[in-house]
């Protein structure tokens, strides 16, 4: 059997290069390969960011940077986690098996609780019970996972597993993590901060224009350069260089990193360098989107179809787990 993979971004705004180069980029790797179930995580974005005026924009401008990146809705089933009502019914089976005491446990819970204490919702609890609906109603193989998602994707495996325990059935798959060649990538934020991400307020957008992309490179935080031959680089120097791993060639790579050894770079040059690399890369994606987000008739036409593969796909389970659950009709 082909192998089935399910992932998804939550829509909280713009795609930034860390979703681009952590996720996407690979999404797009697979499509050809594996039968690919990718989504547009609506209903996950409202547990920390419930806002009505930003919800649809939202998705919308990431259904359209999904394709601009080179999602292929013939390819994959390209859907918004909520024009598939299914996994709302999968979620609430899953949730009778589910203890909050495992739930309340977990590493990305607590944290929310840290993060958000006057907004600790049931959503928040419940997130790894609904990721695991998103799985399991395709009867996913394999999930392509960073490792902030590792432990919810072991959660996934262990609601399988109970369930066909408890019911003696054989019917969802222990989803195995995909990883990516190598380690996980991650995208450091040039200003110092670890990484990349919306609430670490520090993106690079994809559809950043030219000049506010090359701003954001030009600010990025640095030293006042290399004192030693081939000294040990600092956490904001190496973030620059981290970077330019990922979007340059490795000889320009090399080449700051030589001057880098021989105290002989100019921070001004490497990130004028790296601004026109990441340009390279986002430029197109860009100008695609331009098109795409203003052409609403296709993006819905994309949603329409990509909801109409993964609702035949989730309705199949569904009336299998219902059957062995005991909704049946009188006889
Ligand atoms: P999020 O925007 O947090 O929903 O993340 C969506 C996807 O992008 C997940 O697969 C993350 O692992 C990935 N991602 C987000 N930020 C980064 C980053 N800075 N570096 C690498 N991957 C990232």
């Amino acid at each position: 059997m082909k192998e089935i993979v399910v992932s998804g971004i939550r829509s909280t705004g713009n795609l930034h290069l860390g979703n681009y180069y952590g996720a996407l980029r690979n999404f797009i790797s697979m499509q050809d390969e594996y039968n690919c179930y990718f989504f547009i995580a609506d209903y996950h974005s409202l547990t920390t960011h419930p806002d009505p005026t930003q919800l649809n924009p939202n998705v919308k401008s990431i259904l359209a940077e999904y394709l601009a990146a080179g999602l292929d809705p013939e390819k994959s089933s390209i859907y918004i986690q909520s024009d598939v009502p299914e996994v709302c019914e999968l979620f609430t089976l899953l949730n009778m098996h589910a203890y909050v005491g495992e739930l309340e446990r977990t590493v990305s819970f607590k944290e929310k609780i840290r993060k958000q204490p006057e907004n600790v919702n049931a959503g928040l609890l419940t997130y790894p019970v609904l990721m695991a609906a998103d799985i399991l109603q395709h009867k996913a193989n394999l999930v392509p996972v960073g490792k902030d998602q590792l432990q919810h994707l072991e959660m996934t495996r262990k609601y399988a597993r109970r369930f066909n325990t408890i019911y003696g059935v054989e019917l969802f798959p222990e989803p195995d993590a995909y990883k990516f060649k190598g380690e996980p990538i991650k995208i450091p934020g040039l200003d110092g901060s670890g990484k990349m991400g919306k609430s670490e307020g520090n993106c690079i957008y994809l559809n950043d224009e030219d000049k506010v992309l090359s701003k954001k490179v030009m600010r990025a935080v640095t030293d006042q350069g290399p004192t030693e031959m081939n000294q040990q680089k600092p956490d904001v120097i190496e973030n620059l260089f981290t970077l330019m791993k990922v979007v340059s060639t490795s000889d320009t790579y090399n080449h700051f990193d030589e001057l880098y050894n021989k105290c002989e770079i100019r921070y001004g040059d490497m990130k004028k360098q790296l601004a026109a690399d990441i340009l390279k890369v986002t430029a197109p994606i860009r100008d695609r989107y331009q098109d795409i987000i203003k052409d609403s008739d296709y993006l819905n036409k994309v949603a329409k179809l990509g909801a109409e593969k993964a609702r035949e796909s989730s309705a199949k389970t569904l009336k299998e787990v219902r059957e062995v659950m005991g909704f049946r009709s009188f006889k």
